[in-house]
């Protein structure tokens, strides 16, 4: 835990309708007061974000949640009771409180509380939710510590520096709809969990209304050509590629390897997975490729990270 005045601090910046980098347990957020409509178009001005993509809205207790929705669904109440505080976040239909810049026009809202214990305090202090996105530019990859977040937004107001966030990859994304839920991006929290709870129930028109993150073919987009292994030709010599290898294998063939779990343990892998591109991004390979996992848990999650990384450099 940091020290307290800098909590406080941020707390204050918040409120004078400024922007604060914060760990959540996920990734670092770029957050701003989610009611003061001015201060959440600095996010999307910063993040050069196009305003059709909705923010996610951190709340620290759930009592403040009710003049943030429409009527009190008791399936959020009860997803809350087991998943909150944690990487889920829950759209549901929102009061008119929450401004539409937040929402990006639409009538739901995501909602969620980080489990993260700096990101509890900020929104405690500050009295206020916090909209937030991933503290990177649009498209490129998340930050998993405070200084991938200085790398991609030097200029930012304030960067609270809580060391490395534990679980690596975004909140899985859930849309509640009149039969159950439907999972609108993969993230640590699998359908088999909330399923215990609620129905999983697909509309399959979602598709085309909400151009949420989860659901884009191109994001998490490295500055250097990423490619599955198995899945995509990789044009450029072993000797000159980068690896991200999950499993322990023998992989002496390449320039840099970087091992995401000692013991194959994907949760390790998740955590390690942006950082590690990160650091490929950094270093004198040509070209990262990624050794595929099984898609089972949170492997689901790790998968679409990586498709829609490598997504760019199939069709370019
Ligand atoms: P980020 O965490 O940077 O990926 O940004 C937040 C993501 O939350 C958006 O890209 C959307 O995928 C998702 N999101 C937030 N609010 C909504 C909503 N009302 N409907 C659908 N998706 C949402
Ligand atoms: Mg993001």
């Amino acid at each position: 835990m940091v020290n307290e005045s800098i909590i406080v601090t941020a707390a204050e910046y918040i409120l004078q309708g400024k922007v604060v980098a914060f760990p959540t347990e996920t990734v670092y957020g770029l957050g701003a007061n989610a009611l003061n409509p001015l201060a959440v178009a600095k996010i999307f001005e910063i993040k050069q974000r196009p305003s059709f993509d909705p923010l996610i809205v951190h709340i620290s207790s759930l009592e403040s949640i009710e003049k943030l929705i429409q009527y009190p669904d008791k399936r959020i109440y009860q997803l809350a009771e087991k998943f909150w505080p944690g990487p889920l976040t829950i759209v549901t239909y929102k009061s008119s409180l929450v401004p539409d810049i937040v929402t990006a026009g639409l009538n739901t809202v995501g909602l969620r509380m980080p489990a993260n214990p700096i990101a509890l305090k900020l929104i405690e202090l500050a009295g206020v939710p916090i909209a937030a996105p991933s503290a990177n530019k649009f498209g490129l990859i998340s930050p998993t510590t405070a200084q991938h977040v200085k790398k991609q937004l030097p200029n930012i107001d304030y960067i609270i520096d809580g060391g490395k966030t534990n679980i690596g990859i975004e909140s899985t994304i859930i849309m509640l709809n009149d039969d159950g839920f439907e999972i609108l991006r993969h993230g640590a929290i699998t359908t088999d969990e909330i399923e215990k709870f609620i129905p999983y129930h697909s509309t399959h028109n979602t598709e085309n209304k909400i151009l949420s993150s989860g659901m884009m073919k191109s994001h998490y987009s490295p500055n250097k050509p990423l490619y599955i292994l198995g899945i995509h030709t990789i044009p450029y010599p072993t000797e000159e590629c980068g690896l991200l290898a999950f499993s322990q294998s023998s992989n002496h063939a390449y320039k840099k390897v970087i091992q995401l779990s000692q013991n194959n343990d994907l949760k390790e892998c998740a955590a390690n997975l942006f950082a590690a591109i990160h650091e490929m991004e950094e270093s004198d390979v040509r070209c990262i490729v990624a050794e595929p996992v099984v898609e089972k848990g949170i492997g689901i999650a790790i998968m679409d990270r990586l498709k829609k990384a490598a997504y760019r450099f199939q069709n370019s």
